[in-house]
């Protein structure tokens, strides 16, 4: 088949990868070009950490051990999933009955946790001024160098033939043989089948071809849809892996940097970005860093970033119109799932029917749109 992929995203890269290895005819288009939006400013922990309701949790484990596979697969190709886990502490008064309420969800979903003492704690972060005694240990949580990792598909399309065209999408209108493709060039190009993966812009695309794809728009920002992402100096401060709080999240980068967020500043977001803004939170950033490592780490930038975050906070994949022509491909939590969504989708592109996909269709919004639960999750992503 002959068919278009809208979005050189994580999940338009990898997607149009697993199509290309299928023998189909794959042609992928960025309005501005590769990683443009939010997979270019992810914080990007690999996870299956209280993803609610339980289908979600199956779909985003599965992502995890998806990756897993990839990086076993193209270990002689360097190293960008670092599956060393992710800590857990909660500093606030809730904390004991927080850790229960975890540890006994993970446990009926058979996601493996361990409660940590401070021995331990110091044993895996030694570099850590630990703010508990206590904390939560998951194993199997890691994360992604995911520019590495997005190089990485890039590449692999390139030697196949498929480079990725600096190109806008102004919308797809499907007639019984083919999804005809306007651009914004004024170009028309005629298709088997679209894959809508514009990350928070699919759901303008899908509106101006008459589809509905309620995805948050990101004209009006607040924590929901946005975050302020701190990239550090590189520092000599050990790290290893995902720390996840109440007052910081910090992960390594494979550059000695680290990626910060400080969740008491999110809801600053809804002030919209400016200079002030940043450079305040720069400032937060950089006590709250101080406070965790008891050293100055300095952060170099902070990036108001956009997520893209469909209206009932899980992920939207699956055919938007009758004649199975344009399937949509949105989730906020795209870094974990990559992997996994491009193989699935291709599969069901190919004609297949993915039974982990069911509760994720886009048909679900035909009854309304039933908003996320308010769950205060720390560290949500
Ligand atoms: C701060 C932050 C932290 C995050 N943390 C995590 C995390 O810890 N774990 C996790 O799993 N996920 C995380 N995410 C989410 C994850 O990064 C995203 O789900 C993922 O990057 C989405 O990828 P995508 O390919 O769908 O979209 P994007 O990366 O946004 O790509 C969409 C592309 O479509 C292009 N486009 C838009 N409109 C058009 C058009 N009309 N025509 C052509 N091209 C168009 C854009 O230019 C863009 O390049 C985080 C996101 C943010 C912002």
């Amino acid at each position: 088949m002959n068919i278009l992929v809208i979005g050189a995203g994580v999940l338009g890269l990898v997607t149009a990868w697993n199509l290309n290895e299928d023998g189909h005819d794959v042609t992928i288009v960025d309005k501005i070009g590769k990683y443009a939006g939010a997979s270019h400013r992810s914080f990007a922990w690999i996870n299956a950490n209280h993803k609610l309701p339980e289908s979600y949790h199956r779909l985003n484990a599965a992502g995890v051990e998806a990756h897993e596979s990839l990086q076993k697969e193209f270990a002689a190709q360097g190293t960008w999933f670092h599956q060393r886990g992710c800590i857990l502490s909660d500093s606030t008064s809730d904390a004991q009955e927080n850790y229960t309420a975890r540890v006994q969800e993970s446990n009926e979903f058979g996601y493996p946790v361990e409660t940590v003492d401070r021995a331990r704690l110091l044993e895996l972060e030694p570099g850590i001024a630990w703010p508990t005694d206590t904390a939560l240990f998951f194993p199997k949580d890691g994360h992604l160098d995911n520019f590495t990792f997005g190089d990485l598909i890039d590449d692999l399309l390139a030697k196949a033939g498929v480079d990725v065209g600096v190109r806008e999408v102004e919308n797809v209108e499907t007639t019984s043989s083919s999804a005809e493709v306007t651009f914004a060039d004024g170009g028309v190009e005629s298709f088997d089948q679209v894959v809508i993966a514009a990350g928070a812009e699919s759901g303008p695309i899908a509106a101006r071809s008459g589809l509905t794809l309620p995805v948050a728009s990101l004209d009006s920002p607040g924590p929901r849809t946005h975050s302020l992402l701190g990239i550090t100096a590189p520092t000599e401060v050990a790290l290893s892996r995902v720390i996840i709080s109440d007052r910081i999240n910090v992960r390594p980068r494979s550059d000695g940097s680290m990626f910060v967020q400080v969740p008491p500043v999110e809801h600053r977001t809804e002030e919209g970005e400016s200079t002030e803004l940043l450079e305040e939170v720069r400032t937060v950033m950089e006590e709250s860093l101080q406070e965790l490592f008891e050293t100055a780490i300095p952060v170099d930038e902070v990036v108001f970033s956009g997520r893209s975050f469909p209206e009932d906070g899980v992920s939207i994949v699956g055919y938007l119109d009758d004649a199975h022509r344009i399937y949509s491909l949105v989730t906020h939590s795209g870094m974990t799932l990559a992997a996994l969504l491009g193989r699935l989708v291709a599969n069901e592109l190919d004609g297949g029917k993915e039974e982990l996909l069911e509760d994720f269709r886009p048909s679900r919004f035909r009854h309304g749109i039933v908003p996320e639960s308010s769950d205060s999750f720390i560290g949500k992503q």
